[in-house]
Formats: C-alpha cells, structure tokens, sequence
C-alpha cells in the first residue's frame, strides 16, 4: 500500500506541478481577496426568523460567525504579509527516517513551517505530530492515503479529508485549518468539503521537485532562485528518499534568514 501510494505519488507530482502552474494567474492568491460571504452579509437587514437562530450578544448589529471558511475555486499559491515573508512546506509526511531531522533543523533556526501530512503516516507516528505541535509547527491534511481526488466519489473524497483531520486532531491536538490535494490535483468537491471541515486550500509557489531525488544542490538552487516575499515552498519530508530534502534543508534554511527572509506559517483570514 505504502509503495503503491510512494510510486503515485512520485509520478503524479508532475501533474501537480502542470495543475498548479496552469492556476498561476497574474495575482492569483496574491492577496486573498476577502470571502464574498464575510462582514457585508452582517450589515444585511435580517429577516425575523434568521433573529431566532442568534444568540443575544448584546445591542448593535449582529456580529459575522467568526471562523467561517469561503469555498474557493482555486488554492492559494502564495502567502501576503509583511516584507520578506515566505512560507516552507513539507508534504506526505510524517516519516520518521526524515521528518525528525527537518524538525531538528528548524529548531535550530527558530522556524516554523507546515507539515501536510496524510493521514495514515499520522496514525503510525503521533509522536511526530505531537513533537510538531510542541514546536510551533501548523499541521495540514493532505488525505488519509494521498488518492488522486479528481477520480473519486465524494463521499470518498469526504472520508479521506475527514479522517485525516480527526487523526491530526488526536495527535496534534488542533483540527487542521489549510488542505492541500495530492498532485495539486484540486476539484469543486475538494473545495467544497475542505470549507465545510474548515479548512482553505494551499498550493505553492515553488516546487523544489525534490521528489525526483536531484540532488541537494539542485533542491538548494531552486529555493534560493525562486526566493520571494509571499513564496511557499513545496518539499517533501516522506514518500521515497528524502535524504536530498533534509540536507538541502540545512543549506537554504540558514541562507534564507541570511537574506533576510522571515520563515514563518501563515495565518488564516477569516471572514
Ligand atoms: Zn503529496
């Protein structure tokens, strides 16, 4: 199961990385345009039934439910924020031949970053989850078995993304607020069932392709290239040999904050 679920994974990057690019549009989740069922609604007039299904919170217009999440047509690529912010992300994980060592180098630095994980790497390894949520680490469902979604049922589709999400709330102690499909390979279901667990869809900005094993000065070279305010970096801490991503890691990482980048997760917009 594991080595069917590490050949699709490898193969179909590929496809992710085709998805996403054809997604980039100029400013395409450059900065996420507010959800169009935020604070507007609130200053609707409401009819007097809807009156009923509030709570009293005192006087003065009703306040928006905070925490709602917009469905969306297509993940974000980027993170805004202030300066030279970027955002690393390691997926398929945990593993514990490699998510440990990439732990271990951003305690070093002080960093957080993202870990999207799937979830039956997090059933046999919650003490990885565990450790990520000690360290500050924002931890994001990536399914229960890395399917390809687009050829699923969704009432499959829902089954993947929900188990996940009880799993890493076990272990993690947090539901996950950001989904990211396998492949890059989102659909209007994705979209819709990650909303309602949640959660906003992620992509990236640079793919390293570490998956393809090109060796540490080829993954070191294409963060540094691509390094920019907003950039979120895809890697991968599991699913073959992630030799190369742990020591490439260990070369951008310090040369990233030498540069004056700030590595940090990002913060959900709520409506
Ligand atoms: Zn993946």
């Amino acid at each position: 199961m594991l080595t069917r679920r590490r050949t699709l994974c490898a193969g179909a990057a590929a496809l992710g990385a085709a998805t996403v690019a054809a997604a980039i549009t100029p400013g395409a989740g450059k900065q996420a345009p507010p959800p169009a069922a935020g604070a507007p609604a609130a200053r609707r007039p409401l009819k007097p039934s809807e009156y009923r299904l509030r709570p009293l919170t005192g006087y003065g217009p009703p306040r928006t439910t905070p925490g709602r999440t917009p469905v969306r047509t297509e993940p974000l690529l980027r993170v805004s924020g202030r300066g030279r912010t970027m955002v690393l992300t390691f997926d398929d994980g945990p593993d514990p031949r490699y998510t440990p060592h990439i732990l271990d180098t951003l305690a070093r630095y002080e960093v957080r970053a993202m870990f999207f994980v799937c979830g039956e790497m997090a059933a046999a390894h919650p003490d990885l989850l565990a450790r990520m949520a000690d360290e500050g680490h924002v931890v994001g469902n990536h399914t229960w078995s890395h399917p390809l979604l687009t050829e699923l049922r969704r009432s499959r589709i829902r089954s993947e993304m929900e188990r996940t999400s009880d799993i890493v709330e076990k272990a993690h102690g947090h539901r996950p607020e950001w989904f990211r499909a396998p492949y890059g390979a989102w659909n209007r279901a994705a979209f819709q069932l990650g909303a309602e667990l949640g959660m906003e869809p992620l992509a990236w900005t640079v793919d390293t392709l570490d998956w393809t094993t090109p060796g540490t000065r080829t993954i070191v070279d294409r963060v540094e290239d691509g390094a920019a305010p907003g950039v979120v970096v895809l890697s991968h801490d599991a699913g073959g040999d992630r030799g190369q991503s742990v020591r490439a890691l260990r070369r951008y990482l310090p040369a990233l904050l030498d540069d004056g980048y700030h590595l940090t997760v990002p913060r959900r917009q709520y409506a």
